[in-house]
């Protein structure tokens, strides 16, 4: 038997591996998926959990129902990987062969690779709602806040999901606005970018929304530190910010062990192709998901669109034929903008959100860069997508490579 080991079961592990298990003869191949936890969080919603639309119990299930038969799930923390020797050593020793493997550990926030972020402020005067606990904790928080200067900092690109830290200030001014409290509460978005999001036609767009809604911009802010004592986000070219409330996307990272077996960037991504996610260096590693380094948006959709063009690829590649399939860094994001609206963007490496309609040309019924009801109610029927056709690994009648057709060729006034 030969055996196909899929480290992380997230959004891209869990739909590699229940893709592939009814096209690998199951008297030829195991799969077996490996995860340091037992539970799977539909990330998409830890955004809403601050504003009381989610509790936690709404986004979380048993990774074991998720998984088709055939499939077995190792509960363990992945230690080191040696390709030399294609084995996986685990953190209480035990030991995984592999003819190919797949990593998909995503990328996570890291609080500790700033200074000031993981002090006695956390949970305090420094929140995040990158994890369950933290967004949670800051739901408890808003739900009573009086007012003041509340900033959100993205402290280093790339994040996953680059959109949500703007979902955030948008649906923050909604709900202030709701409590009825708007007026005392001072709202400031800081980035490193040096617009509101990394692509011009769609910056401009978004930076005119939060002109819009009084949300103060701070733009090219490389964050050094949180200074707890002074209340102070301080960046490297010496600019200060005061906060009250601060809503922090640490540095987001892929796991330790992708540097320590010798596989990633400096931020602990995994070196692929763009195009087929094989590891630059070894014949029989791919990353699928935000474990990986290929430079388009780090999202649940990218994951869909590339493990579509990966499942032909590997069986192609497990066939000693060449890979005919080239991913083009396909992504679209719903954008919750509050008040029961959403944005839609659609593009990929080389085309940048545009206006138009997605899926169909004409008639949508999504709207690309433009806020509408039928772009919220998307996002919001994409948590019953997630859990009922994407893990499982059921076709969605959407293309995995970006189309032209229904984009608009036309500038956004700013
Ligand atoms: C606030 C927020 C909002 C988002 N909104 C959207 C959205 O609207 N649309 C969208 O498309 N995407 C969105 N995303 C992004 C999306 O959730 C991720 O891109 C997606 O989950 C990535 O899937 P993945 O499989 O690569 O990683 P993950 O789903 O994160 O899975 C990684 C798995 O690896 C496991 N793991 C990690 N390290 C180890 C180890 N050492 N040993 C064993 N197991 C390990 C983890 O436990 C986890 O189960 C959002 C994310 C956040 C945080």
């Amino acid at each position: 038997m030969k055996q196909l080991l899929i480290l992380g079961a997230g959004t891209a592990g869990t739909m590699a591996a229940n893709k592939l298990r009814p096209r690998l003869g199951a008297d030829e191949w195991t799969i077996t998926v490996v995860d340091s936890k037992p539970e799977h969080v539909y990330q998409p919603g830890y955004l809403f959990i601050p504003f009381g639309t989610y509790e936690p119990a709404d986004i979380v299930k048993p990774e074991a129902q998720l998984l088709t038969g055939g499939v077995d799930l190792v509960m363990g923390e992945v230690d080191i990987v040696k390709p030399d020797e294609s084995v996986v050593v685990l953190a209480d020793g035990r030991e995984l062969g592999y003819d190919q493997l797949v990593i998909a550990t995503g990328t996570h926030p890291r609080r500790d690779q700033t200074e000031g972020l993981d002090g006695d402020d956390y949970g305090v005067t420094v929140h995040d709602f990158y994890t369950l606990e933290g967004a949670t904790r800051l739901g408890e928080v808003l739900s009573d806040w009086e007012g003041g200067r509340l900033v959100v900092n993205i402290v280093e690109m790339p994040i996953k999901c680059p959109v949500a830290p703007l979902e955030f200030v948008f649906l923050a001014d909604a709900f202030f606005t709701e409590r009825g409290i708007r007026d005392r509460v001072e709202l400031t978005y800081v980035t490193p970018l040096d617009g509101a999001f990394t692509k011009p036609v769609a910056a401009n767009h978004l930076g005119g929304m939060l002109d819009q809604r009084a949300i103060s911009l701070e733009t090219d802010f490389m964050t050094m530190e949180v200074d707890g004592d002074r209340n102070m986000l301080v960046s490297y070219d010496e600019r200060e910010i005061p906060y009250d409330l601060l809503v922090t996307v640490p540095v987001n990272m892929g796991a330790d062990f992708v540097d320590r077996s010798g596989l990633g960037d400096e931020l602990n991504h995994v070196e692929v192709d763009k195009h087929t996610f094989l590891s630059v260096d070894h014949d029989n590693i791919f990353a699928l998901g935000d474990a990986s380094n290929i430079p388009t948006s780090k999202a649940g959709s990218v994951a869909h669109f590339a493990v579509d063009v990966f499942v032909d690829n590997f069986l192609e590649h497990i066939a000693g034929r060449p890979m005919t399939g080239q991913f083009d860094g396909h992504a679209n994001c719903f954008i919750e903008s509050g008040n029961g609206k959403g944005l839609l963007i659609d593009f990929n490496y080389d085309v940048e959100p545009l206006p138009g309609k997605y899926p169909l040309p004409g008639i949508g019924p999504f709207s690309l860069l433009k806020e509408t009801e039928a772009n919220h109610w998307g996002k919001l029927m994409f948590k019953w997508t997630y859990w009922n056709v994407l893990l499982p690994g059921r076709e969605l009648p959407l293309p995995a490579q970006m189309s032209m057709a229904g984009k608009d060729l036309i500038e956004v006034a700013p």
